[in-house]
């Protein structure tokens, strides 16, 4: 059996607001490794190349059988891709949530406290978070991307001038990637 990291279940953005980088990619990370670790054969109908490949290596092999069980059991199931993901419209229904719920808890101190001071957040998701804000904090929004863009340059510069031959510094890649597309699809 493949070792697997052991998933943290969040219920809230606020319990990830703390965390490197972008808290909606945090959550919505492990999110998506819990739902494919954990699937009824009646909640699989259609996946994505990503989400199918994501179920065939997660460390859950019965739940990730009875996945593909189900998806064999529909008539002329995905075979030309044009219908939407099962995980896709979980992993986006879940997103939509957490913008909300962070959008109505703007008031609170802690909250406030994090916008103005620690805030990271990916290019996508600021977007959507953007959308949901009153004007005079959308600015506070443009600004931590703007803030966010700055350190990842500096940290890719380095990265291509000095490639540590120990990998120190690599990770820069993977925030960039982060920053750019946001968590989602990524990687499992
Ligand atoms: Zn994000
Ligand atoms: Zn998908």
């Amino acid at each position: 059996m493949r070792t697997h990291r052991q998933l943290v279940l969040y219920q809230s953005i606020l319990q990830v607001l703390h965390e490197p980088g972008c808290p909606f990619c945090k959550f919505l990370k492990e999110y998506q490794a819990g739902r494919l670790q954990r699937r009824l054969e009646s909640e699989t109908r259609r996946l994505c190349n990503f989400h199918a490949w994501g179920l065939a290596a997660v460390q859950d092999a019965p739940a990730a059988a009875q996945a593909f069980i189900g998806i064999l059991n529909e008539d002329g199931s995905n075979a030309n891709g044009t219908q939407e993901c099962d995980v896709c419209n979980e992993v986006k229904a879940q997103e939509d949530l957490r913008i909300r719920e962070l959008a109505t808890c703007l008031h609170r101190p802690d909250v406030a406290d994090w916008l103005r001071t620690e805030a990271v957040l990916c290019i996508p998701h600021a977007t959507k978070l953007r959308r949901q804000m009153p004007p005079v904090l959308a600015s506070r929004i443009d600004a931590i991307v703007q803030n966010c863009r700055r350190q990842l340059k500096i940290e890719l510069d380095q990265l291509r001038n000095e490639p540590g031959i120990d990998r120190s510094g690599w990770g820069a890649l993977g925030r960039a990637a982060e920053f750019l597309v946001s968590q989602r699809g990524l990687r499992v």
